[in-house]
């Protein structure tokens, strides 16, 4: 503690820059000013923030389910909830935030049939944003392709390359899809 307390010494230190604190101005506060106050308010919720982390590694997690269940139980609360995620998606910082998270998940092995699924799941859910979004791609990749032909010729022989292995690809599939049909129902059969 920054502050030195007891009979022999009346001197407040502040807590936070260790100033000394003016107490005909301040008070009983520990700090010497507001931005101080802020400050060293900001340090001990830090430090509590930490210890709860060390003590338990889900304690975010489950503050933060907690804080949307309350969120989620009152309509307008979740209506102005959307509204500031909205435009916290437009800013440049969280954008950038945003895109390093979904890259560190999808990074881990353990999530790619819980992120598969949830693709999966929108794409059922938003079949016209798919589509079109599928039709913009579609229409942007044949767009460059004609580029490509007319003024990169070794460029477009690659792409052509990647194209029909990509065919290729697709058609061992289905040969092995229709296979494993096949041996399933020999194996039935057998039963
Ligand atoms: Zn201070």
């Amino acid at each position: 503690m920054s502050y030195i307390d007891g009979p022999a010494c009346k001197i407040q230190f502040c807590a936070y820059c260790g100033k000394i604190v003016d107490k005909s101005v301040r008070g009983k506060k520990l700090t010497c000013n507001d931005e101080c106050a802020a400050l060293y308010q900001r340090k001990v919720w830090n430090i509590q923030y930490a210890e709860k982390m060390a003590k338990d590694p889900d304690f975010a997690k489950n503050q933060s389910a907690k804080q949307y269940a309350r969120i989620k139980s009152d309509p307008e609360k979740l209506e102005a909830h959307r509204q500031a995620q909205k435009e916290r998606r437009k800013m440049p910082n969280y954008q950038e935030a945003e895109k390093k998270g979904l890259k560190k998940y999808r990074s881990n092995p353990e999530n790619k049939p819980k992120f598969a699924q949830r693709m999966r799941k929108y794409r059922d859910e938003n079949p016209e944003i798919i589509a079109e979004i599928e039709a913009r791609r579609n229409e942007k990749d044949l767009l460059e392709r004609e580029r490509l032909k007319l003024e990169e010729p070794d460029k477009y022989q690659q792409l052509r390359e990647k194209e029909r292995e990509y065919l290729r690809n697709l058609r061992a599939e289905k040969r092995l899809a229709e296979l494993q049909k096949d041996l399933q129902k020999l194996v039935n059969n057998d039963e």
